[in-house]
């Protein structure tokens, strides 16, 4: 009995081992199959980004049971979501020239920190990504969630950090920045973002209520800024934690 046992477990225990590599090693060719979708219907056209976003695997940052790669927004707890894929492509595209090794960015609302996981390996560990999110709970999920990913060195080393806060107020610390994204809609583009931006610098924020637009602020070298609409949104609101936990 107690060899039919040892076999029964030993034999278990592999079949868990196999069972894990295939999840794991599919995992990750259903993230490149995800990222060539995108480039296939033209979502994607740098290469930059299409690197980015293959090299930081989307299921470590959604919750478990949730379809990582399909291209849609999915909820992560708290009366908020991840993205959908093609808007976080959207997204790191309009910023790419911002995103340079060495410089300095900022994502406001950074839920479960793929984004700015994204930034960080954009960045580099000369540069500096910074995530502010106002739900504790989240940003201590997405500190986990980074450490499982391509950028947890850059987690370790301290260019990649995410803090609790209110991101209406920016991150004043790692000011000025190159490049601002905020992943929740304002009614109003907040003050302290314009100022925390550098000159030369750009942002991309969702701005409106029911009718979103996706705005792309640039600050020129004389400080004075512009804003265009870039495309029809859908975010949830950047507002304050308690509407936010009661539901809007
Ligand atoms: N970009 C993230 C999350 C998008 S959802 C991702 O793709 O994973 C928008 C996030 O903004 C939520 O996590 C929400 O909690 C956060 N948020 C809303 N208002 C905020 C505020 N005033 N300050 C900081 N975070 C805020």
């Amino acid at each position: 009995v107690m060899r039919w046992i040892y076999v029964f477990s030993l034999s278990s225990v592999l079949f868990y081992v196999c069972l894990q590599r295939f999840w794991t090693g599919s995992g990750i060719n259903r993230n490149k199959g995800m990222v060539e979708n995108l480039q296939r219907y033209g979502v994607i056209s740098s290469k930059k980004v299409a690197e980015v976003m293959e090299t930081i695997d989307r299921a470590l940052f959604v919750p478990a049971g949730t379809p990582a790669y399909v291209d849609s927004p999915m909820q992560i707890g708290y009366n908020a979501t991840i993205s959908a894929p093609h808007m976080h492509a959207a997204c790191l595209q309009l910023l790419e020239e911002n995103l340079q090794p060495g410089m300095h960015v900022l994502d406001v609302g950074s839920g479960t920190g793929y984004l700015t996981a994204c930034f960080a390996i954009m960045v580099g560990p000369e540069g500096r990504a910074v995530g502010v999110e106002h739900i504790p709970e989240l940003v201590t999920g997405a500190i986990k969630n980074v450490k499982k990913s391509a950028a947890a060195p850059l987690l370790k080393d301290g260019s990649l950090s995410l803090h609790v806060g209110d991101g209406r107020l920016g991150w004043p610390e790692f000011a000025p920045y190159d490049a601002i994204h905020v992943g929740a809609a304002a009614s109003e583009i907040p003050q302290p973002l314009i100022d925390q931006l550098k000159p030369g610098g750009r942002m991309v924020i969702p701005v409106g209520n029911i009718f979103q637009d996706l705005k792309v602020v640039e600050k020129k070298l004389d400080g004075s800024f512009t804003v265009r609409s870039e495309t029809s949104v859908r975010y949830v609101p950047l507002t304050s934690k308690e509407a936010q936990l009661r539901g809007f």
